[in-house]
């Protein structure tokens, strides 16, 4: 019989993709043993005010972001579907194009926090693993993952050092004309 294969999903604005994205990536593929990682850029990202950067851009920092993560396939499904797109549905898309595979849903710890805010977030569990990474600026992590595991079910951490690292804090340092240097790879510097 052939192993189910492991496949993980990674979404996000990626506006722009930055090193806390690309730790978070390798840990998974490795503590997971992920076969294949969709990282997946938002389309019209419902939960975020403001208004992101051009997707083709983003999907294009993506592809020099994770190039040297050969597990990782960065796909634009959620960006060629129109109106509002909803994890759960690219989750139950990925489910059955693969349906002996495991699905993993990566996410930092702050959209853990925020996840029973998202569309039929119930439904979440019964499609694929939540495997949450601290974020640097977190208060009490421990605490905050345990307070998570009691409603979700299965919640797996992913065993990252945090990375100081946010979008936000790149679009204000180019903004101000500060160095971005340190905090994305270099390809993806010259592309901004
Ligand atoms: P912004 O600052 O614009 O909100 P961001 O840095 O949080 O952006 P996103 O593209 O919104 O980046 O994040 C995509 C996913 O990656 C989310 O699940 C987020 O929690 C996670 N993530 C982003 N940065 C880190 C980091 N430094 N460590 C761990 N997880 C991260």
């Amino acid at each position: 019989m052939t192993q189910p294969k492991h496949i993980g999903v990674f979404g996000g604005a990626f506006d722009p993709p930055h090193r806390g994205h690309h730790a978070l990536a390798a840990t998974a593929i490795a503590q997971l043993q992920l076969d294949a990682l969709h990282v997946i850029p938002t389309g019209h990202a419902w939960h975020k005010s403001r208004t992101l950067s051009d997707a083709q851009h983003r999907l294009a920092m993506a592809r020099l972001a994770f190039a040297d993560l050969s597990q990782v396939v960065v796909d634009g499904r959620e960006i060629a579907r129109p109106g509002p797109t909803y994890t759960v549905d690219t989750l139950q898309e990925l489910q059955q194009e693969h349906p002996a595979a495991q699905l993993y849903l990566l996410i930092g710890e702050d959209q853990a926090r925020a996840l029973p805010s998202w569309s039929r977030w119930e439904q979440l569990p019964a499609l694929a693993i939540i495997c949450v990474a601290a974020r640097a600026d977190s208060t009490g992590a421990k605490g905050q993952f345990d307070a998570l595991k009691a409603t979700l079910p299965g919640l797996t951490v992913l065993n990252m050092p945090p990375v100081a690292t946010s979008a936000t804090d790149i679009r204000h340092r180019a903004a101000t004309g500060q160095s971005i240097g340190p905090l994305v790879f270099e390809t993806v510097a010259r592309y901004i």
